[in-house]
């Protein structure tokens, strides 16, 4: 998922609380990063499992 379409999911989700089921790496040209987008709610964050400890912090 390419960084404009992160930015667009997160307008579209806005401040709803989220699981994060799924996350792929964002991808920007030019700009090699480590960062993984959830496919729900456009959060962006570090690494490929950024998303289990946040789900743990939910419930
Ligand atoms: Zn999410």
């Amino acid at each position: 998922m390419n960084y404009s379409d992160a930015a667009q999911l997160r307008e579209k989700w806005g401040d709803k609380p989220c699981a994060h089921p799924e996350i792929e790496a964002e991808v920007e040209v030019g700009h090699p990063s480590n960062n993984y987008v959830c496919t729900t709610c456009g959060k962006v964050g570090e690494g490929n499992q950024w998303n289990t400890t946040e789900r743990k912090d939910l419930n």
